[in-house]
């Protein structure tokens, strides 16, 4: 993150604008809208200033400010394009104390201009960090139709409650649920559809209701989540809503942490995860530790990598739930072989290739690995074997040692769907040396049989990230609106 984004209270604080053109026009009506004492220095204003001339909070001075005129601001845009008077104002607002924001020179700004969504008094500010004000006005555009006109109408209508629901309602949890239930349901509905003094009627009895009964313990539950093999963008929705609700979140290794940073802030998180070897939390404890979170009332979410309920040890984990009587959800999630196979362009099944695919654990316990070989052997299908990296040569050699063709074409692709996702092709004889070479990191899957050979057609990511070009120093723009 390049720039901290805060809110500014300006309200009945001095603020400076100088110029007198568009840009300092929209610099002067955000400072009024802001609360602020704004005065705007400029020989003549132009036409974008009409409809602020009548605020009661503004003021225009047709002449260059001096330094004198910057005692006691807090904020100062400068906005013009007259070199002399911007190097000038900057210098005597800075002496002065106060931020300073120069239109188009990022290097002379103390803060830069996000791109506003103003839904007063819910306000949504982006910023790019000056990397993309084109984005950042895209963003905006698109938040603009997506969130109604009318959500301010919601802040508002809580804003006005929140005293008298901390006092109705003292545990925090219950709390946040119980605004949840009011922005999500009927009363948040009324608000939306402009009732306010209906919406503000409900909400007062809600609040009645909920503090008669708020001595009732709150209801905890776990939602046992899929989060994919590592892209983000491969959640579902269904488990970016579980993990915006959750109060605590268990998660491991496979987690990857574009998924994390996801899941709601305020969530205390718990690592579970393990290196391979050195085991994680035993089964049993994360089990217990599910239940005893869930008791005290909390929505425990636990995430893990890929699918729950593919070697994921996802049943086991809630069966203890179960047993309790603790509610639990399961949301899926894509496993790490779908989308190994999508990331690597490796089709599981081709209708000339393969017409089945297995999905195995080449996981073993001293060297031997327990599969079914008669099995695994079927001409026309594919094999697709998770942890299997570690044992990677046993399990070539086994393959080949129960009469599997040395030439079978097989990959592992490692860090499937993530930025640093390596996909190593060979065959049954050679694939084990050459992931060597590679120096994979896992987590990788393993895939067996004919249709690795299809990679080559349809692959459609780039192979490998270009030689990082020499940074340019693009510095960030002043603004993302200009
Ligand atoms: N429940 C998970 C699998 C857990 S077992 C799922 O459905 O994907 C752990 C194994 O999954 C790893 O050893 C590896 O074989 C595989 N795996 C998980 N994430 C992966 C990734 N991003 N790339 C390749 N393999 C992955």
């Amino acid at each position: 993150m390049r720039h901290l984004p805060i809110f500014l209270e300006l309200s009945d604080k001095l603020a400076v604008v100088v110029g007198g053109g568009v840009v300092a026009a929209r610099r002067t009506e955000v400072l009024i809208k802001a609360g602020a004492r704004v005065t705007t220095f400029a020989t003549a204003l132009g036409e974008d200033f009409r409809g602020l001339l009548d605020a009661p909070n503004f003021r225009h001075e047709a002449r260059n400010p001096e330094p004198k005129d910057f005692v006691g601001s807090a904020l100062c845009f400068v906005a013009t394009e007259d070199e002399r008077l911007s190097a000038d104002a900057r210098a005597a607002a800075k002496a002065a104390g106060a931020l300073v924001n120069v239109a188009d020179r990022p290097r002379l700004c103390d803060f830069i201009m996000p791109s506003i969504v103003d839904r007063n008094p819910l306000v949504i500010a982006i910023s790019t960090g000056g990397a993309s004000p084109i984005l950042g006005r895209m963003l905006k555009a698109r938040l603009e139709t997506l969130i109604p006109a009318a959500y301010g109408r919601l802040a508002r209508l809580t804003g006005g409650f929140r005293l008298a629901v901390a006092k109705a309602i003292p545990s925090p949890t219950m709390r946040r649920r119980f605004w949840e239930a009011v922005l999500e349901g009927p009363i948040g509905e009324r608000a939306l559809s402009g009732d306010d003094r209906g919406a503000e009627a409900e909400l007062a009895r809600a609040i009645e209701r909920a503090a008669a009964d708020s001595a009732e313990a709150p209801r905890g539950e776990v939602y046992l989540v899929g989060a994919g093999p590592g892209d983000p963008d491969l959640l579902t929705f269904r488990a970016l809503r579980l993990m915006q609700k959750a109060d605590v979140v268990l998660y491991d290794r496979l987690t990857d942490e574009g998924v994390l940073n996801l899941v709601r802030r305020e969530a205390e998180r718990i690592y579970v995860g393990k290196q391979p070897d050195d085991h994680e939390l035993p089964q049993s404890e994360i089990s217990a530790l599910l239940v005893r979170l869930a008791s005290q009332g909390r929505r425990v979410l636990r995430l893990k990598g890929g699918d729950p309920f593919m070697f994921g040890r996802g049943g086991e984990e809630i069966e203890a739930l179960a047993e309790q009587g603790i509610p639990f959800q399961v949301c899926p999630g894509v496993t790490a072989a779908a989308g190994a196979a999508a990331y690597a362009g490796i089709p599981l099944t081709h209708r000339d290739h393969a017409h089945a695919c297995l999905f195995v654990t080449g996981h073993g316990k001293d060297g031997k690995i327990a599969l079914d070989w008669g099995m695994l052997l079927q001409p026309r299908q594919t094999v697709a074997i998770y942890m299997g990296l570690r044992n990677l040569e046993t399990l070539t050699r086994e393959f080949i040692g129960h009469g599997a063709d040395p030439e079978l074409p097989a990959a592992i692709v490692d860090n499937a769907t993530r930025a640093a996702q390596q996909v190593v092709v060979g065959t049954l004889a050679t694939l084990a040396a050459k992931a060597r070479a590679a120096e994979l990191s896992g987590p990788a899957i393993v895939i067996i049989g004919t249709v690795v050979t299809l990679r080559d057609k349809l692959d459609w990511r780039p192979r490998a990230l270009p030689p990082s070009s020499a940074a340019e120093d693009l510095s960030p723009a002043a603004s993302e609106k200009d």
